[in-house]
């Protein structure tokens, strides 16, 4: 391994550079802070006031960019959050595009600094509209795993900018989201990935073609030793493995892809043969999780890593909170914290993942309730409902004989979920929403911790 080459002790990529920095926010603000450390001189913008004071608070040149005549910087760095198109242009970004200033993410300032640094880290990205945040953060544990230098970010936090400078044998693992893929320039991914592509934040995109084009442009500026890893479990994968410039590498989770990696049933195999058994990796149940493995495994591959530390790792992946987080076991019965699910496409693949399940659901339902998940109400020995979904979600499940009970509440619903479970001789309660959770949780992590704090505070020999 080696370490970072010493920096100079001011290290300041960014001197004598003007840039805008719209978006203060959870990110954005130590963006800004980090930047003006780097050298850049600075004008910070937020819409809302308390954020603009908030950075005024800590010394942050604080102006509307938009409002001085030709858009005087070298960039814009826009918060992923806010668009520079669609639905409605921000003004900061439309003044850029009128003054031909590029508008940025992150992640790029990121890459510049580190190659300003001369460090010759690596970068892998990871997109695809589910799966981004376990595969990325599964690589990142193969990598750690193995004593490599890895620095994990992006999309999942934190924010790419606040990474630490890695010297030459770094790897930069870094989930990106649609929107900051539209803002790159130079920031060449050694290792992309793309999982997969189903209809998702189509107002910023216009249409499913403009998000499949933002997701693509993780394989800008490829080049022939790269890695273009593509999965091709759904109809986007061929047209994603089009015409790229860097090597392909088909992945699946459950189809063979001679020259890829993929899943044989359970077993992670490429061609030189079996790399893992799935079932000894409790952390990534299920076939999309197949898929999110064969991805990371063929990035840590392509990057060089040995066979036998890919296994180990998918082995002791803790798997991210959230996500079919295995939260605890009472009397046999395992209690599973999916509460990232909050629309019925996302729940489908924890469904999947068991035979049988006491289903914990509801809150604020997206349009079409949970009706697409009818093929998987045979695995439902029994649903508890939450949250303002309740009733109707009833109606849904009573029409396909899947018996159900309104508790209301989280608190209300671990009792009688347990209960159900006993009844019914069922191995397993799943908090799977398909709903958001501002009815009665601040966002999903919040409803996912008051779960886990329930599942504790249940007595051992509950
Ligand atoms: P993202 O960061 O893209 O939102 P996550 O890794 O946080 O993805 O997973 C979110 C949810 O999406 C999971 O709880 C699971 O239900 C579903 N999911 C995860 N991986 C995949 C995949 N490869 N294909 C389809 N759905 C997936």
């Amino acid at each position: 391994m080696s370490a970072a080459a010493p920096l100079p002790a001011a290290f300041t990529p960014f001197a004598g550079q003007r840039l805008a920095v719209v978006g203060l926010g959870r990110a954005g603000l130590p963006a800004a802070r980090r930047l003006l450390g780097w050298g850049a001189s600075l004008l910070c913008w937020d819409d809302k006031a308390e954020n603009r004071a908030a950075a005024a608070a800590e010394g942050l040149p604080v102006g509307d960019p938009a409002a001085l005549p030709g858009f005087p910087f070298d960039a814009l760095l826009l918060s992923p959050g806010i668009p520079h198109r669609l639905p409605r242009v921000h003004p900061a970004a439309a003044a850029a595009r009128a003054a031909g200033v590029p508008v940025l993410c992150d992640a790029e300032l990121l890459f510049r600094a580190v190659r300003a640094s001369g460090s010759r880290a690596r970068f892998a990205g990871i997109t695809g509209t589910n799966g981004k945040s376990t595969t990325t953060a599964l690589l990142h544990h193969l990598l750690a795993g193995a004593g490599w230098e890895s620095a994990v970010g992006g999309n999942l936090g934190p924010a790419a900018i606040g990474l630490p400078l890695l010297g030459d044998a770094g790897v930069y693992v870094l989930e990106m989201s649609s929107y900051m893929l539209e803002r790159l320039a130079r920031l060449r991914f050694d290792v992309a990935i793309q999982l997969n592509l189903t209809p998702d934040h189509i107002d910023r995109h216009g249409d499913m073609a403009g998000y499949a084009a933002a997701k693509a442009h993780i394989f800008d500026r490829q080049q022939a030793g790269d890695a273009a890893i593509i999965a091709l479990d759904d109809a986007w994968g061929p047209w994603f493995a089009e015409g790229r410039t860097g090597r392909v590498i088909p992945v699946s989770g459950h189809a063979a892809q001679p020259g890829g990696v993929w899943a044989e049933g359970r077993l992670l195999r490429d061609a030189a043969g079996v790399l893992a058994d799935l079932d000894t990796a409790p952390a990534l149940p299920g076939r999309h999780n197949a898929q999110n493995a064969a991805a990371a495994a063929a990035a840590a591959l392509a990057l060089g890593l040995p066979r036998a530390a890919i296994a180990a790792g998918l082995a002791s992946f803790p798997g991210l909170p959230h996500r079919q987080e295995r939260v605890g076991t009472r009397g046999g019965i395992l209690f599973v914290n999916d509460s990232k699910a909050t629309n019925a496409e996302s729940t489908a693949p924890a469904l999947s993942s068991y035979e049988r399940v006491v289903w914990i659901a509801g809150g604020v339902p997206k349009a079409g309730g949970i009706d697409s998940l009818a093929p998987l109400f045979p695995r439902i020995a029994a649903a508890v409902l939450i949250g303002q979904s309740a009733g109707d979600f009833a109606a849904t499940l009573a029409a396909h004989g899947v018996p159900a009970t309104i508790a209301g509440t989280l608190e209300a619903a671990l009792p009688a979920a347990l209960a159900a479970a006993r009844a019914a001789g069922v191995g397993t309660v799943l908090l799977s929403p398909a709903c958001a959770s501002f009815d009665q949780f601040s966002g999903f992590e919040a409803r996912g911790d008051a779960f886990r704090a329930l599942v504790a505070a249940l007595p051992e020999d509950a």
